[in-house]
């Protein structure tokens, strides 16, 4: 396909997802602060809360005990993922009624391309409309849609008018949209690439397009040149179902590289938690061939190590982590988790070479 012809992306979000359910499901709850994550001792962390909740300043991924700090009539709820997995298909049904290209990012969240979609005559906007409006006829869960000719662009456009919004990015409206946002708005900036331009001088998008393609593929290797089509609104990224994932991982760059101590086990924790969180929403149909950890040295090499297993297991990640980082002994810069999945795909090319 012709990558200069424009695309129609368009990108749910479910509005604070799991405790809406719960709100949903026990309307008492509904004008209190109300969050769904696990106790505050264990190190707990939120995976989501209300907008009543947000107003004190409580956050997902929030350590529970700390958002009992900052709102202490905050109702924490154990996450009762069947209802969520339940709620989450009925949403991708809806999805799929529109078109077969749909990528959940998470339980809650997905990209359709309805660029070939000819129901309301081709309009992404009507359709983002009706699927929103479908989603709450059905579930009584409210949706923030965006819509824009690609990812990137659609993801900040369902953000933009949260809860219960609709924003569409049209492709005339780019250039003047991109201007103002801010760097670490664009796919892929972390914190840590944050600081870096924030160092350079470079706040916004339109600072960042004063820099040329060289000059940020020198910087930042091969994700500079991403930077260069992103801060001008260019994405070409495809909609990717999920059956096509080969494998998912966390990771995490630090500020100042660290030594493997008992520390490490904090961080470790985290990435485990933010990674069974993914595993759980976009492939909780998925059968793991094997777990991984990646890691980069402070000398830039990079190492990996994996061990075969049909079920993700965290002491299995902490000896994986301590093998490693003996290979070269020095400080790390990154640390990452993942999977690898079977892939059905191989395995039926692999049948067919078997039988010819
Ligand atoms: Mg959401």
């Amino acid at each position: 396909m012709n990558s200069h012809v424009s695309r129609k992306i368009i990108h749910v979000d479910m509005d604070c997802f799991y405790a809406a359910i719960e709100i949903r499901d026990d309307p008492a709850l509904a004008e209190k602060p109300v969050a769904v994550g696990g106790s505050p001792n264990e190190r707990g962390v939120l995976c989501t809360c209300n907008y009543i909740a947000r107003k004190f300043g409580v956050r997902s991924a929030m350590a529970t005990a700390y958002a009992l700090k900052l709102c202490p009539d905050l109702i924490v709820l154990p996450v009762t993922m069947h209802k969520y997995k339940a709620a989450a298909k009925i949403i991708h049904d809806i999805f799929r009624e529109y078109t077969d290209l749909v990528e959940p990012l998470s339980l809650d969240e997905a990209y359709l391309d309805v660029s070939s979609s000819t129901l309301h005559q081709g309009s992404a906007t009507l359709i983002a409309k009706e699927i929103r409006e479908k989603i709450w006829k059905t579930l009584h869960l409210t949706a923030s849609a965006g819509v824009a000719p690609n990812k990137f662009l659609a993801k900040i456009a369902s953000g933009w008018k949260k809860p219960n919004g609709l924003f569409v990015i049209r492709p005339t409206d780019i250039e003047n949209f991109i201007k103002d946002l801010p760097v670490k708005k664009i796919h892929g900036v972390g914190k840590v690439t944050a600081e870096k331009l924030h160092a350079r001088g470079l706040y916004t998008c339109l600072d960042l397009q004063k820099l040329s393609r060289i000059d940020l593929t020198d910087h930042f290797g091969k994700f500079g040149s991403q930077l260069y089509d992103q801060c001008r609104g260019i994405d070409h990224r495809k909609v990717e179902p999920n059956r096509m994932r080969k494998s998912l991982s966390v990771e995490r760059t630090f500020n100042k590289d660290i030594a493997i101590t008992q520390e490490t086990i904090h961080i470790m924790k985290d990435l485990y938690d933010q990674l069974m969180k993914r595993l759980n929403g976009i492939a909780h149909n998925r059968q793991i061939k094997n777990q991984y950890i990646k890691v980069k040295f402070s000398n830039f090499k990079q190492a990996t190590l994996e061990r075969a297993t049909h079920e993700v297991n965290f002491s299995q990640y902490m000896q994986l982590l301590f093998e490693i980082s003996k290979r070269e002994n020095i400080q790390i810069r990154l640390i990452g988790i993942g999977v690898h999945f079977i892939c059905d795909e191989k395995k039926k090319n692999f049948i067919q070479h078997k039988l010819f």
